[in-house]
């Protein structure tokens, strides 16, 4: 954790702002500390200078008048100045004359003491020219250091020429009497200088610590924050988390990465968001067009299935045909050989005639499915041709309460094809639609041209809607097999779909239903518009 700290932006900051603080703060506590201390020095100095000259100046007149008594009082009453340790006059031989310490009176001090080195720095002669107030030294002492000034006394016209002092005047030749030597104490200044140090570190250290905090606070408000909340951004946006938002809306620049980061992520769900509606659209029209593949599988199926067993019909129908014809033709030939009181043979032969007749109906049926009869194809109007076989069916009891609806667009081609086969498909719709109603009830019929997007060929479509009852799912696809009837024994026979599908097959066009339960039944027949027919034409 601290590792982790210690090497973050802010930590690393921290450090090195510290650390530059820390050595700048000692450098200047330092240089500081020393200027003050010379600033004090000098202080002592100069007041010590004062004191020590202001010595000389009140023992001088004791010193021309020679009145030891006034020289000894005087050095008594200065040197109980609690800053002045010692007061001594030396004469020129090196001996203490005077002295605030009455033990020291009398001593000899030789030229080579550290004192007497302040002037007599290289052998015997002393340095007369050095100014006064830099004849002082520091001497070690106990318990406080001592501050000496040597200030020597020298032979003025005054101590050389005043005839009231005549009895111990000085030659002229002599240049100094004495020195004068003031120790003061170093004590206050020296506390002053401690505490300075102290209060400097301190200062120094408190200022540092202050600093650092409000560093710290900073640099953690502006760096380590953000920095921190554009590392979760990322893990989050890494994990697939698009809709969080980095919160810092300070405007510099962590607020501005923030912002890039949020439009980007932003940007990302948008684009994850098309990504998935195109993955659903594109799944949806997978679906769509597999199970329009498999529709069209299971119509192939149909076809195929439809197609052997028209091959089927077309053969046992073809085998049938030849002895149907002789059953009618003989059973003819019967009735005519039979006499007319022989009642009960001439009712059966017109039985078997009858059941004959209609075996060679469904033959012919079967034949038409199978794409066995010849067909003569001719442009046909197919609202007219509509209209036409309507107005047929209409006439019969079968429609009488049927109403018919026509809903024609007048705009649809001719298309060519053969019209007593089409009619015949139409019809078997019609009576379909009557059947399936009760004989009571509407049929639409619906006309348009419209382009098939799979083969991309233009057809005309004609619609038939009856009001029935409509076809169940198990039923819906085998209406158009072959002898596929829900009608009573003797009404269906199941080919009247079969038949239709084959003979609309045969004119490239196609016929499917539509129904639900109870929603009615509606039957799609299209024929192809060819290529150099157009609409209205
Ligand atoms: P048939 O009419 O002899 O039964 P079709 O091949 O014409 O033979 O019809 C097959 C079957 O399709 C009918 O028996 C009926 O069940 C169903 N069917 C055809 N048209 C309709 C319709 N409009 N409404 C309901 N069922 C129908």
């Amino acid at each position: 954790m601290v590792r982790k700290s210690l090497n973050s932006l802010a930590g690393k900051l921290i450090i090195a702002v510290g650390t530059l603080m820390t050595l700048g703060s000692i450098v200047f506590g330092y240089i500081f500390v020393h200027y003050e201390e010379n600033i004090m020095m000098n202080s002592l100095v100069n007041y010590a200078y004062s004191t020590a000259d202001l010595v000389k100046k009140g023992i001088y007149y004791g010193m021309l008048t020679n009145h030891r008594d006034a020289i000894e009082q005087t050095i008594e009453v200065i040197s109980t100045s609690a800053a002045i340790k010692n007061i001594s006059v030396f004469n020129k031989s090196g001996r203490i004359a005077f002295s605030s310490k009455n033990e020291d009176i009398g001593k000899v001090v030789s030229k080579d003491n550290v004192t007497c080195r302040i002037c007599h720095k290289s052998g015997e002669k002393p340095l007369i020219n050095i100014p006064e107030f830099k004849n002082w030294m520091i001497v070690p002492d106990t318990p406080s250091k001592t501050l000496r000034f040597v200030i020597p006394i020298f032979n003025e016209p005054s101590c050389f020429s005043n005839s009231a002092v005549s009895c111990h005047h000085h030659a002229d030749s002599q240049k100094v009497l004495g020195v004068l030597v003031t120790d003061f104490s170093t004590a206050t200044v020296d506390a002053t200088i401690k505490q300075n140090r102290i209060g400097t570190f301190l200062f120094g250290g408190l200022f540092i610590l202050i600093i650092s905090f409000v560093l710290c606070v900073i640099l953690y408000k502006f760096v380590s924050k953000p920095v921190s909340l554009l590392d979760e951004g990322m893990h989050k946006l890494a994990k697939g988390e698009l809709d969080h938002i980095i919160e810092i809306n300070s405007n510099d620049e962590m607020g501005l990465l923030a912002r890039t980061f949020n439009s980007m992520a932003s940007d990302i769900k948008n684009y994850k968001d098309n990504m998935e509606n195109w993955t659903k659209a594109l799944e949806a029209e997978i679906q769509k067009k597999t199970s329009e593949i498999m529709k069209a599988h299971d119509q192939l199926i149909n076809a195929e299935k439809l197609a052997s067993l028209g091959r089927m019909a077309a053969g046992v129908a073809h085998e049938l045909n030849s002895p149907l014809t002789g059953i009618v033709t003989f059973a003819y030939l019967m009735l005519k050989r039979t006499p007319s009181e022989n009642k009960q043979d001439i009712e059966d032969l017109h039985v078997i005639i009858e059941q004959a007749e209609r075996c060679s109906k469904i033959i012919k049926g079967l034949l038409g499915f199978s794409r066995k009869t010849t067909s003569e194809k001719v442009l046909v109007d197919i609202n007219a041709l509509t209209e036409s076989t309507i107005a047929m069916v209409r006439n019969q009891a079968k429609f009488h309460n049927i109403k018919f609806n026509l809903n024609f667009d007048d705009a649809i081609p001719q298309v060519s094809t053969d019209p007593n086969q089409l009619q015949q498909v139409f019809i078997n719709l019609f009576i379909n639609a009557a059947d399936a109603m009760n004989e009571r009830g509407q049929v639409t019929v619906a006309t348009r041209t419209i382009l098939d997007t799979a083969d991309g060929k233009k057809y005309v479509e004609i619609e038939f809607t009856d009001s029935g009852p409509g076809i169940s799912e198990e039923h819906l696809g085998r209406v158009f097999e072959p002898f596929f009837t829900t009608k009573p024994v003797g009404k269906g026979t199941g080919l009247g779909l079969a038949v239709s599908y084959g003979i609309i097959k045969k004119h490239g066009g196609n016929i499917s239903v539509r129904s639900e339960m109870g929603k009615g039944a509606s039957f799609f027949v299209r024929l192809p518009v060819e290529n150099n027919q157009s609409a209205g034409e």
